[in-house]
């Protein structure tokens, strides 16, 4: 007789649920997956009602998942959010375009808005540009950098309130990991637990995957049979997250829970430090938001404007003493407050939305576990 699913006792088991180890059926295991993702979101009062929610959508699965998650939360508890997807188009020909293809595919699977910006068009320097100029050494310095201001500055052309990524719990505790054994920083470690931070002019950004499990992300695509883009970047083989990620996966076939307890540990030591983070300022060049006077990107930016890439890759200081001071007329970020906004993506967004609040469900509530759980 084959075994029945531990949480409904009806069903026969299917899966073996990697967070707990529970043998479960199918639509058990959609409903608590679901279930946990919606009360991440309640109990950290991510959104409001009437808020405008960008996704961060690259594709991938984390993200793919995401907005399928997020649309049927939206729509199942009334949480009353704007939905919106959001893509950095890095430049990386063979590998974001045709990623890019499967996010316009999701665009009309979820019937969600999408913003595409790019490189090109906010620094003047695709990732395939970059690479050609500083090789594939520190590229991944400057995609990461320059991704995070892209996807601020294109929350800002949509008037966006907040922006959800799909880092999910795997990537929570390898970044606890990587801060806690290198640099001992402790803002970092701090800033890496948090569920929540606030940026760019209260703009606020989440990550609602913070407690899911990579594992049960790609078992629940797979049976939900999403489409997603599952090729790793061909600027970034193995990553420098590699060490981390191999220990954290011996770890966790070990003990599953491995990877809950040292998200858990990182926010202990972030409730007991008292240490302030540095004050918050904005970029004198770009006015992104920075806490020293001018911003990472734009030091970046001026490197390789300049033939100079190791311009803020560690070396600034010494570079200037040797090359002088930044030339004028060098081509620079556009000021944040001079960003222009998206007229017509603004105004079909309002006419979603005016269809939207015809509809009337009852409140946003947390979820109530199934007892076993
Ligand atoms: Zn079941
Ligand atoms: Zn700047």
């Amino acid at each position: 007789m084959s075994k029945k699913c531990q949480l409904c006792t009806i069903e026969k088991a299917t899966l073996k649920r990697p967070k707990t180890g529970q043998a479960i059926c199918k639509s058990c295991f959609f409903e608590v997956f679901e279930l946990e993702i919606h009360n991440t979101i309640v109990s950290n009062s991510l959104f409001k009602p009437g808020q405008r929610v960008a996704i961060g959508a690259s594709g991938g699965k984390d993200s793919t998942v995401l907005a399928y998650v997020m649309k049927l939360l939206n729509d199942r508890y009334n949480y009353g959010l704007e939905l919106v997807l959001l893509s950095v188009d890095e430049g990386i020909s063979g590998y974001r375009d045709d990623s890019l293809e499967t996010v316009k595919r999701n665009q009309i699977q979820y019937d969600l808005p999408l913003k595409i910006v790019s490189y090109k068009e906010l620094y003047e320097w695709s990732m395939d540009d970059i690479v050609k100029e500083v090789g594939l050494k520190n590229n991944c310095t400057f995609c990461g950098v320059f991704r995070r201001q892209a996807l601020d500055r294109g929350a800002t052309m949509l008037d966006v309130d907040h922006i959800v990524t799909g880092h999910n719990a795997d990537d929570i505790a390898e970044t606890v990991l990587m801060n806690s054994n290198t640099s001992g920083d402790v803002a970092r470690l701090q800033r890496c637990t948090e569920i929540v931070t606030s940026g760019e002019s209260g703009l606020c950004r989440s990550k609602p995957f913070k407690y899911t499990y990579e594992k049960e992300i790609v078992m629940y695509a797979y049976f939900k049979e999403l489409d997603y883009f599952s090729t790793e970047c061909i600027y970034s083989p193995n990553a420098y997250r590699g060490h981390a990620r191999v220990f954290l996966k011996d770890l966790e076939f070990i003990r599953p829970s491995t990877i809950l307890d040292i998200i858990h540990s990182g926010e202990t030591f972030q409730l007991k430090s008292s240490i302030k983070l540095p004050p918050q300022k904005t970029c004198e060049r770009c006015g992104y938001i920075s806490s020293n006077l001018i911003c990472k990107a734009c030091v970046l930016l001026e490197g390789l404007n300049r033939g100079l890439p190791q311009l803020g890759i560690g070396h600034t200081n010494r570079i200037r003493k040797i090359h002088g001071d930044t030339p004028e007329n060098l081509s620079q970020i556009q000021h944040f407050s001079t960003i222009q906004k998206d007229e017509a993506m603004l105004a079909d967004l309002a006419s979603r939305h005016l269809k939207l609040s015809d509809t009337t469900k009852p409140p946003l509530s947390a979820g109530k576990m199934p007892p076993s759980w």
